[in-house]
């Protein structure tokens, strides 16, 4: 299984560097924190329009990433993980999105 390895490590990485980058901002002085902010962001910003670019909707309104298979395996848009960066940037309790989600029937 190399290519789960090679996953697994990446996740690390991955990690790792976002430990660090909370650990400065929520630890760091003011200069430290707006200079891994300059430094970090533009990347941030690339990494969240790249996952919104591959979980946009197709012409039927299902997410082409989620949408594999047959029919009943569509996921409309906005899909999990569109509800998981949405939450996780405007820190919204994703329990109680799914709950306003299934009352208007989306
Ligand atoms: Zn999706």
């Amino acid at each position: 299984m190399p290519n789960m390895l090679v996953h697994n490590e990446s996740d690390r990485t991955v990690q790792a560097h976002l430990h660090r980058l909370s650990r400065i901002v929520q630890q760091g002085g003011e200069d430290e924190s707006a200079k891994a902010a300059r430094a970090e962001l533009p990347g941030f910003i690339s990494a969240v329009n790249a996952c919104l670019e591959r979980h946009s909707p197709d012409s039927n309104g299902n997410c082409v990433s989620c949408t594999k298979g047959p029919w009943w395996r569509r996921r409309r848009v906005p899909c999990r993980m569109l509800i998981a960066i949405h939450a996780a940037m405007f820190e919204i309790d994703t329990a109680q999105h799914r709950h306003s989600l299934a009352e208007t029937g989306r």
